[in-house]
């Protein structure tokens, strides 16, 4: 008897418990999935045709700023990013900055902020625009991670355990607050100036990886050489290459700044070693990646010679981050004092850029929210605001890509894999840089947000069977939110693209 009511009061214990922990998990995904922006759009259309009409002399200005976590406390570990969980810094091997370059037609500002960071979600660049001053004229703000997988975790999924979030807000608070105010630095240092543009091949063998058939890569480097007018000194340059900065690997617990780091310190002050050197131009050097999926890297297994010092260096090491950031410098260096393409002191600026919603189909990005693990908004259910924009800079153009896009779609070769998921002809087609107006074509990666890596459909492929043969699953669909993804960018910057000719 008595034991009977026991047994029911449990029961109804349990039952209740059960269904307030079911309330409490609906309540905490809808607070997970909140939209942090409600409302937030970006419709900007801004024609070059005033420009075209009334030239004014071009400006341009730089500046930078340091981002180093604070390695000081040892309660308070800072969770690198990139690799595994569980990685704490011990120390900072070399700085990791903020860098920013405004530019200024006479009638259109627009400025670029690249920061040492592995990625930033479309919410922390609404946050760091959102800091901008009305008065500092700009009509487009891009913000761009280099996507360093030896930085502090800003997007949650490197913390202690898989299960722990590892952002530590007040770092990501500095990270907002130093890009908005490094751009108003920028914008306070305007000057007049003269743009040249480059286009320089640079070979993959030695420096770059592909782990992920077809082998596409997004090798040519493309530079922005802002000087003073009639060749006057170097102000900056604005350089796009696509390749992960992972070369330290995931057994390195120092913060740097990788390859990026490297480069942009050679262009400004040179280097020499026993085997050579380099002159510097002075000036900033604002580094901002490229195609970076499918997947660009530095393997282990590569081996990339230093130019200065001769020797090759294949286990991961800062060593060989430095070889493959002076291998780039000791390729651009010589090209920056060659005539450019259509160098001049009028370069109209024209912008189209808009949001647009992608699909969340991976379950892993729905179920992070709710974990805490990552902290991004749905603009809907299953939907995230991301944005996409195409701009034109004289005879160049400007393609802003919010992610991890396979190079094929950029640069072409989108295969119909034998194995994929969906057995289709290629979707994502003519590639991006056949879109794109003007002489040279800037793709900047990771523009104002991260949403993992944009994979052709029909390279698509989770169920077997596998890849071109493969025996086990390919890697990369666990980091993208879906198969949609690059059909809808596609779809996006095609458009863009038409409303900017
Ligand atoms: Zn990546």
């Amino acid at each position: 008897m008595v034991r009977g009511t026991l047994w029911k009061r449990l029961a109804r214990g349990a039952a209740a418990a059960a269904a307030l922990s079911l309330v409490a998990l609906a309540l905490r995904a809808a607070y997970a999935f909140r939209d942090r922006n409600p409302g937030y759009a970006v419709r900007i259309s801004v024609s070059a045709e005033k420009s075209r009409a009334e030239p004014r002399p071009l400006r341009a200005g730089f500046a930078r700023e340091r981002i180093n976590p604070d390695l000081g406390d040892p309660a308070r570990p800072v969770w690198l990013a990139g690799f595994s969980q569980n990685r704490a810094a011990t120390a900072i091997h070399d700085d990791l900055w903020a860098v920013a370059c405004v530019v200024d037609d006479g009638h259109t500002r627009v400025g670029f902020v690249a920061l040492d960071a592995i990625g930033l979600f479309h919410d922390d660049v609404i946050a760091i625009r959102q800091r901008l001053a009305p008065e500092l004229g700009l009509a487009y703000a891009i913000v761009a991670a280099t996507h360093n997988h030896s930085t502090p975790d800003l997007m949650g999924l490197w913390g202690p355990h898989p299960l722990r979030n590892g952002v530590d807000p007040a770092y990501r608070e500095r990270v907002i607050a130093t890009a908005a105010r490094t751009l108003a630095s920028a914008v306070a240092a305007l000057a007049p100036a003269q743009v040249a543009f480059h286009e320089i091949a640079v070979p993959p063998a030695g420096l770059v990886a592909d782990t992920r058939r077809p082998e596409v890569y997004d090798s040519d480097v493309r530079v922005m050489h802002f000087t003073a007018p009639a060749g006057g000194a170097t102000l900056g340059t604005l350089v796009t290459w696509g390749n992960h900065p992972e070369t330290p690997w995931a057994g390195n617990t120092e913060v740097t700044a990788d390859f990026c780091g490297v480069l942009r310190d050679v262009l400004e002050r040179g280097a020499s070693g026993p085997a050579g050197s380099l002159a510097g131009l002075g000036g900033v050097h604002c580094f901002i990646n490229g195609a970076v999926g499918g997947l660009m890297t530095t393997h282990p297994s590569t081996t990339v010679r230093d130019p200065l010092t001769a020797t090759d260096h294949r286990q991961p090491s800062h060593d060989k981050s430095a070889a493959v950031g002076r291998q780039l410098a000791a390729r651009i260096l010589p090209r920056l004092r060659e005539p450019a393409v259509a160098a001049t002191t009028h370069a109209p600026i024209a912008i189209e850029a808009r949001t647009f919603e992608l699909p969340v189909d991976n379950v892993n990005f729905l179920l992070a929210p709710v974990l805490g693990i990552m902290d991004r908004g749905h603009s809907r259910w299953r939907h995230v605001r991301s944005e996409a924009a195409v701009l034109r800079f004289g005879e160049a153009s400007i393609a802003c890509v919010p992610g991890e896009i396979y190079p094929e779609i950029v640069n072409g070769g989108v295969e119909r894999a034998p194995g994929g998921d969906f057995d289709v002809e290629p979707v994502e087609v003519p590639p991006l840089r056949a879109l794109l107006p003007g002489r040279v074509k800037f793709v900047l990666g990771l523009a104002n947000d991260e949403v993992g890596y944009v994979i052709p459909r029909s390279e698509w492929d989770r169920e077997p069977p596998y890849l071109y043969g493969a025996s086990k699953p390919v890697y990369g669909e666990v980091n993208s939110l879906g198969p949609e993804t690059a059909q809808r960018l596609h779809a996006a910057l095609r458009e863009l693209s038409a409303a900017l000719r």
